[in-house]
């Protein structure tokens, strides 16, 4: 990894840091395959998102091999699943999902709501911050809902939810289960296969250090692969590409669900990104997250706590991801003095600050001598005296 050594990065779960390998694997692509192969390159490139779409399955997912693309952004992908579920249940009427759900989540099913005149459910527990109860997700569950869709890890509060126990029980009514990951995968095992989970997607930034805008991807089971069609067909998803013939017909298995070209520039750095996952082990990978988050919660109660900041992330281990999170009343300009005194965490509006371990690049003297650091300006005021809002986006 690439770190400057005054640096606490401890905003691994926004924006994963820059893999070395990632860089040599960046060069060997435009030098010896693009530059050299110009269009031939393609005889390799062809299936390279389900290539990389099986790695995150085998890496991070607990997802047999056939199930998983690496293509397209988190946004798009929600979209098209979304839209794939609620075409495989015609006649119901009702969309389940939380308010306290990643924003673009919430609008695009606002969104597709409308557009369909469906009625959107959002369940709403803990003033929206805190995760949903498997109680309160069955109480708004009946058989006119034809999908429910929540985070696998809560992005604000960092609270992890029962996947099992809660697909089963929208199972129970017919309904599809459609979780969002991008704040787990990487850090949480996950077990979808196993879990029997219908649908998935999320990010590769993150916890997956695959850069910027790197390639997201999609999870479809097994046994949906063939009964389920998304919106955008694409000419990537037709039976016989090249055979360019006059109208659609679905390409079978997980090759059906991509649109179009893949960003094979993009998907070198998920590359490097999931091989250090599956190098290093998902196993290995979530018990630092456990610890380095267990020395977060201890560190905020012994430093923090008695400067007014106030714990919202679950205390038990086992329900919550890498990320922490507290309030506190000027949680605001307490972020811009952490920017200025080189840690870097994150402010979600109106009182909240989240700092992450992100296990592989995150180590524990960064996130000891980040909590001092917020502990001396919270108790010198300095947090007061920080420079003025920039322009730069939090
Ligand atoms: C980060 C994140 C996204 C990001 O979506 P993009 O399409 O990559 O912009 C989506 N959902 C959740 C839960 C996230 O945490």
């Amino acid at each position: 990894m690439v770190a400057d050594e005054s640096t606490c990065y401890l905003d691994g779960n926004s924006l994963g840091r820059l893999p070395r390998a990632s860089l040599r694997a960046v060069a060997d692509v435009m030098e010896h395959e693009w530059g050299r192969d110009l269009i031939a390159g393609w005889d390799g490139w062809i299936d390279e998102a389900q290539h990389v779409g099986d790695l995150i399955g085998r890496a991070a997912l607990g997802a047999a091999a056939g199930q998983v693309l690496a293509i397209d952004t988190t946004s798009a992908n929600f979209y098209q699943l979304c839209a794939a579920a609620l075409r495989a249940r015609p006649g119901r009427s009702t969309v389940v999902s939380d308010a306290a759900n990643f924003p673009t989540d919430r609008y695009i099913l606002e969104g597709i709501c409308r557009d369909r005149g469906l009625r959107l459910v959002l369940v709403d527990d803990f003033d929206g911050e805190g995760d949903v109860s498997l109680d309160r997700l069955a109480s708004v569950l009946n058989d006119d809902v034809a999908l429910v869709t929540l985070s696998v890890v809560q992005y604000r509060s960092g609270a992890l939810h029962d996947v099992a126990g809660m697909t089963a029980a929208i199972q129970r009514h017919a309904a599809l289960a459609l979780w969002d990951a991008s704040h787990a995968v990487g850090v949480v095992p996950l077990e979808f296969d196993r879990w029997g989970v219908d649908l998935a997607v999320g990010c590769t930034y993150k916890y997956g250090n695959s850069g910027p805008g790197a390639p997201a991807w999609l999870y479809v089971a097994a046994h949906h692969l063939d009964a389920l069609q998304v919106p955008i067909q694409g000419w990537f998803a037709q039976a016989d590409q090249f055979g360019m013939g006059p109208s659609f017909e679905r390409a079978p298995g997980i090759r059906g669900f991509q649109v179009a070209t893949p960003p094979i520039v993009g998907l070198r750095c998920v590359r490097e990104g999931f091989r250090m996952i599956e190098r290093a082990g998902i196993g290995a990978i979530a018990a630092k997250a456990a610890r380095a988050t267990a020395m977060m919660v201890s560190l905020h109660d012994a430093w923090l706590a008695p400067l007014g900041c106030t714990l919202v992330t679950p205390r038990d281990p086992a329900r919550r991801g890498g990320h922490l999170t507290f309030h506190h009343p000027q949680a605001e300009q307490l972020s811009r003095a952490m920017r200025a005194a080189n840690v870097i965490g994150d402010y979600r509006a109106p009182n909240q600050v989240r700092v992450a371990c992100s296990p592989l690049a995150t180590s524990y003297v960064e996130v000891w001598d980040g909590f001092a650091r917020i502990r001396d300006l919270l108790s010198s005021g300095g947090h007061l005296r920080a420079a003025p809002p920039s322009s730069r986006v939090t």
